[in-house]
Formats: structure tokens, sequence, C-alpha cells
């Protein structure tokens, strides 16, 4: 049985499509919880940078260079993931769609 018609009729569901990546309507996007900030890409770039660091000394600098960006940004990830994360997913649990108008409303 296909439960995405209706869902998709009301513009409600994420359409995937056999192209890159994901299309999503308008109306889910507004709708759609914050996300958590993937640690994955600063984690590699730490990790190459590490990794560099055996070659000469151009390739120690460069790889230096990576794990200071790698580590800001993964600390930056964190805090963000563990101090703004929480708040704004509170805020978007309080959070109301009116189905009139269109418009989110916060109401604790
Ligand atoms: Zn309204």
């Amino acid at each position: 049985m296909d439960t995405g018609s209706l869902d998709a009729a009301l513009g409600i569901s994420d359409s995937v499509t056999t192209t890159v990546g994901i299309s999503r309507s308008i109306f889910v996007q507004k709708m759609a919880p914050p996300e958590k900030r993937n640690l994955s890409a600063v984690l590699l770039l730490t990790l190459i940078g590490f990794l560099c660091l055996r070659g000469s000394t151009g390739f120690i600098l460069g790889g230096l260079a990576m794990m200071a960006v790698g580590v800001y940004g993964l600390y930056n990830s964190i805090r963000f993931n563990r101090e703004t994360w929480p708040r704004l997913y509170r805020r978007w649990l309080d959070s109301w769609l009116c189905h009139k108008c269109g418009n989110v409303y916060h109401h604790p």
C-alpha cells in the first residue's frame, strides 16, 4: 500500500528523488527540527592533517594547518551540539504551525 501519496499531497513528506540529494517542500523546511552538526568532516580533516605529519616539511605545515582547522571545527561543532542545539530543539518542540496562515508560533 502506498502511504506516501497522502503525505505528498499534503506536502508534509520528503520526496526522495533518484537524482542528487533530497528535495523538500517549503512547508517541510519550515517545520523541520534543528539539526545537530555532523562531526565526520572535521574529524576526517583532523585525521588527514595528522597523517600528513609523517611527510616532508611542506606536508607537516599543511598537516598542522589542517589539524588546527579540524580541531577548531570539532570544538565549535561539539559546543553547538551540547549547548545551542538543545535550546533550538526545545524551542522547536514548543512551536506550533498555523494551518490557516502557515505561520509558526512559539508557545511554551
Ligand atoms: Zn495563523
